[in-house]
């Protein structure tokens, strides 16, 4: 199985647009890993996580044929992680393509800005809402929504994907997980686990996930065996605001056991 990062930075994108703070002028400077687009990853070209402004991008840069994907799975409706506009693209009259529908899942608030976007142009697509903690056979895999706490207004979610024998979490936006996603957890065995760092040193782990958050959430899976030997825990999601740079957030994490995203990043399982 592999694991594509095809962008790994929080809403606002590193370096971001209007921005001349030190962390974006250094990313500025030092390129590479350093420049973040909207997080989504690609799974095996056919399961994509999130449809985020930059999906344009990610298409052109990685070569990735979008009809390829039969399952989109949308965490919540942050424009980061939906962009449901530029689904339209995919509707006749703007695209030459096959008539296999993606699948879609989410929860209410996701699928209802897509019909809104779509405004009649759903024939592509087939909708599919999900609920926390209830698996869904899709086309390619199996997946279990978890909950988040991400915003109050809204039912956020993780996924947990298990696909050709293999089991990842999907952990952004996440913020701390709430008692009842640990629970579940807690008798699974993850090939890899994707863990959100947005806010870096703040003292804060609500809404997202901080430094501190992070490593307590991999300790938390290494004390419960959640973890297969040798899996890995990926961190990403990035913002600016937190004033650390590629390199800064290797040196927090690779001592820890675990591995920074950075855009283009691929994982085989
Ligand atoms: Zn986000
Ligand atoms: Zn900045
Ligand atoms: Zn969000």
């Amino acid at each position: 199985m592999k694991v594509h990062f095809l962008g790994t930075a929080a809403f606002e994108g590193i370096p971001s647009l209007f921005c001349q703070c030190s962390t974006c002028q250094q990313a500025r400077e030092r390129g590479g890993p350093n420049v973040r687009s909207r997080t989504s990853v690609i799974i095996d070209n056919v399961l994509k996580v999130d449809f985020p402004p930059d999906t344009l991008y990610h298409s052109h840069r990685y070569g990735i044929d979008m009809n390829q994907v039969q399952d989109l799975l949308i965490t919540h409706s942050h424009s980061d992680h939906l962009y449901a506009e530029d689904m339209v693209i995919r509707a006749d009259g703007y695209a030459q393509s096959g008539n296999s529908p993606m699948h879609v899942y989410g929860h209410d608030i996701p699928l209802r800005l897509c019909f809104q976007a779509l405004n009649g142009y759903t024939h592509k697509y087939q909708f599919h809402r999900v609920l926390p903690f209830e698996p869904m056979k899709t086309q390619t895999a199996t997946i279990v929504p978890l909950l988040a706490d991400h915003d109050k207004q809204e039912t956020c979610l993780l996924y947990y994907i298990e696909k050709d024998g293999k089991s990842i979490l999907y952990g952004n936006d996440s913020g701390w997980f709430p008692e009842q996603t640990w629970a579940w957890l807690k008798d699974r065995k993850l090939d890899l686990a994707i863990l959100e760092c947005t806010t870096g040193h703040s003292p804060h782990r609500n809404n997202h996930m901080n430094v501190d958050g992070v490593l307590e959430a991999k300790a938390w899976m290494d004390a419960n065996g959640v973890l297969k030997a040798g899996a890995p825990v990926i961190v990403t999601h990035f913002s600016h605001n937190a004033r650390l740079l590629h390199e800064d957030l290797v040196e927090i994490f690779e001592p820890n056991g675990m591995q920074v995203a950075y855009d283009g990043l691929m994982v085989t399982l």
